[in-house]
């Protein structure tokens, strides 16, 4: 009978110490990894939410303003349409980049052509 009761005691502990590792495990942050996709949970496959990721981090990153060459945050107003909060200057871009490496290369060889 004081044998069962040692016992019983010592399985508490190990319950405790079990469950406060899982406790202190479960807690670790993920959002490192997961990011601004980690709104989606667990849904629509890991590949696609990478991908997203990506897409969105280039999106909201800060750039040089083509207009005012002022570095910061550049207003989306719709597909390709991007606008600079500072100057207001409007023009168009990429569907998620303010320039894309094709559009430079236009603008660059428009203006060597001209001159
Ligand atoms: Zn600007």
């Amino acid at each position: 009978m004081f044998n069962k009761i040692i016992n019983n005691r010592k399985l508490k502990l190990i319950y405790i110490i079990y469950s406060i590792i899982f406790w202190s495990v479960s807690r670790i942050p993920r959002k490192k990894v997961v990011g601004i996709a980690g709104r989606f949970g667990a849904r629509y496959g890991s590949s696609i939410r990478k991908r997203w990721k990506a897409v969105m981090e280039r999106r909201y990153q800060e750039y040089r303003c083509p207009y005012c060459g002022k570095i910061g945050r550049l207003e989306r107003i719709s597909v390709g349409i991007w606008r600079c909060p500072r100057c207001g200057a409007v023009w168009a871009g990429g569907a998620y980049t303010p320039t894309t490496e094709v559009g430079a290369s236009i603008i660059v060889t428009g203006v060597a052509s001209e001159k």
